[in-house]
């Protein structure tokens, strides 16, 4: 039996765990969302950089 252990996290937009992906080995660190749709539905928050 094979037992493998992908790390996981939680959706900021979705609340819905997600686990790691081959597509994310170079930047799993900042993936926040389980996918693009909810990438795209993050709030925008206004940075000001004056
Ligand atoms: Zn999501």
């Amino acid at each position: 039996m094979k037992k493998e252990f992908l790390p996981s996290k939680i959706c900021k937009t979705c609340n819905l765990k997600f686990v790691w992906r081959k597509k994310w080995r170079n930047n799993w660190k900042t993936v926040l969302y389980c996918s693009k749709k909810c990438s795209n539905k993050k709030n925008p928050r206004p940075i000001k950089s004056d």
